[in-house]
């Protein structure tokens, strides 16, 4: 589906028109295309007084991936991305000087340019200490909202213990920084431990993966298909047998496999195992992405609108992780993701249904991030919010305006920047991320 509006605004005379009204004007947004850098420009590096080992260790890996660093920045230059280190903060006081000299820096920073903060989880810290990096939470998602043309604010947050070396700090900057990330806007993401690796090509991470993605036959899940092929995947792409010649089409252009199944049927793991052991021998990565939407509101809801929903949305991801488990079906550093909703976090009028399907699958991922960890893997939730699909689409023109524009980027999300977070979450260099939501919502402007 296509933003007429985001089109007329960036293009010729129209754009000349939006501008001399004082339009809103969302920016065609920096995605990644192979070959392409990973930011458009140098890289200014600030830390807080405490941070200086940690800022420098960052540096150096910004260096390793031929980035152009500095350590100081006027108001004159021009950077692609800013980092601000913040790990050694121990009172509010002392995020002051850096996030000033942020600010100083900030009206330079080039269109899909990248702001990422670095800090600590509050945890048990002493309190002072919880309150300067609890107060990088607010920073980060005020800063989000400052910033413009398709430039974006997001943070690495890490765990007790979790060192600055751990591979996914690494792996989480560089998915940030890049035009990967294009749609993820205002959002902090937990390093949880210091699993995981560095890939040895950044471009095909997932070489010699074979991926489980259900509801493949279109919108974000042949999307999802698509772009964990481009990784190095390979692909068993599932759907229901009515989209049959849509699923062999993707299966087809990915150079994988399709299954037909219906994701609720209780022997779908059993279905899913057969096939990859026949075809492909083993199983590392599954995304359940099927979904559906039935929306009333809860006055007029019936068992036939309330029930498919949390069947296909919740129970069935539910019962085929779980078999999997079980059957110890799974390769030694699985990663299984689960499509969640921005309507699970912050509810939406008419969607009590699909809203209990999308916070269940949250609390879902949280409760079996224990268990994953054990089996070497991860398990891990993306929470789209407006993506331009055919579900999307499907919403009558008014509200369906309204609803794009609700997020500081003033636009809907493609398919594909839903799938390039998935690709990023399953990845060797995201092994340790376990247990989190991340939002791929463009910071909309509802709820958390
Ligand atoms: P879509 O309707 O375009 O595609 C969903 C696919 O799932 C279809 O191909 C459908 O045939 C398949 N499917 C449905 N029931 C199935 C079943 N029982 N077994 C197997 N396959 C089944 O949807 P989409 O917009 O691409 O959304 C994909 C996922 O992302 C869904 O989980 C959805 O809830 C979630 N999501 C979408 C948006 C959005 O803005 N589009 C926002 C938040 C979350």
């Amino acid at each position: 589906m296509t933003d007429t509006y985001l089109n007329l605004v960036n293009t010729g005379f129209t754009k000349t028109l939006a501008q001399r009204l004082g339009l809103p004007r969302p920016a065609v947004l920096r995605r990644h295309r192979p070959g392409d850098p990973l930011v458009t420009g140098p890289v200014l590096v600030v830390h807080d007084a405490g941070s200086q080992a940690e800022a420098d260790a960052l540096a150096e890996q910004l260096l390793g991936w031929d980035l152009d660093v500095h350590r100081h920045g006027n108001r004159d230059d021009r950077f692609g991305a800013i980092l601000v280190v913040l790990t050694g903060a121990q009172a509010p006081a002392d995020l002051g000087a850096p996030l000033l000299t942020t600010g100083g820096v900030l009206r330079g920073l080039a269109p899909g340019g990248r702001v990422v903060t670095v800090s600590r989880a509050p945890g048990d810290a002493a309190p002072a200490v919880a309150a300067a990096r609890q107060g990088i939470d607010g920073v980060l998602r005020s800063l989000a909202k400052e910033l413009r043309r398709g430039a974006t604010g997001n943070g690495i947050v890490l765990g007790d213990g979790v060192e600055i070396d751990a591979p996914s700090v690494a792996g989480t900057l560089r998915f940030l920084l890049s035009g990967r990330s294009a749609f993820v806007d205002g959002q902090l993401l937990t390093i949880g431990s210091g699993a995981g690796e560095l890939p040895a090509d950044w471009e095909r991470p997932l070489e010699g993966q074979v991926a489980v993605v259900t509801g493949a036959a279109r919108g974000i899940g042949a999307e999802i298909a698509r772009t964990l092929a481009r990784d190095g995947a390979t692909v068993v792409a599932v759907d229901v047998p009515a989209a049959g010649d849509a699923l062999a089409a993707v299966a087809n252009e990915v150079h994988g496999s399709a299954l037909q199944l219906d994701v609720t049927r209780e022997d779908a793991a059993e279905r899913i195992t057969e096939h990859v052991r026949s075809r492909h021998g083993q199983l590392d990565l599954v995304i359940h992405n099927a979904g559906i939407l039935r929306d009333k509101l809860l006055a007029n809801m019936k068992p036939e609108t309330w029930d498919p929903v949390l069947a296909v949305n919740v129970t069935a991801p539910l019962r085929i992780t779980q078999a999997l488990l079980d059957g110890d079906q799974l390769g030694t550093a699985p990663r299984v993701v689960c499509l969640a909703s921005t309507s699970g976090i912050a509810g939406n009028r008419g969607q009590t249904n699909y809203a209990a399907s999308k916070a269940g699958v949250i609390g879902m991922v949280r409760a079996s991030a224990s268990a994953l960890e054990g089996a070497g893997g991860t398990i891990n939730a993306v929470a789209p919010g407006f993506i331009e699909t055919d579900m999307t689409a499907r919403i009558p023109f008014a509200t369906r305006e309204v609803a794009r524009r609700l997020n500081s980027l003033q636009q809907g999300g493609q398919p594909r920047d839903v799938a390039e977070a998935i690709a990023f979450l399953v990845s060797p260099q995201a092994g340790g991320v376990n247990g989190q939501v991340l939002r791929v919502c463009g910071q909309n402007m509802v709820g958390q």
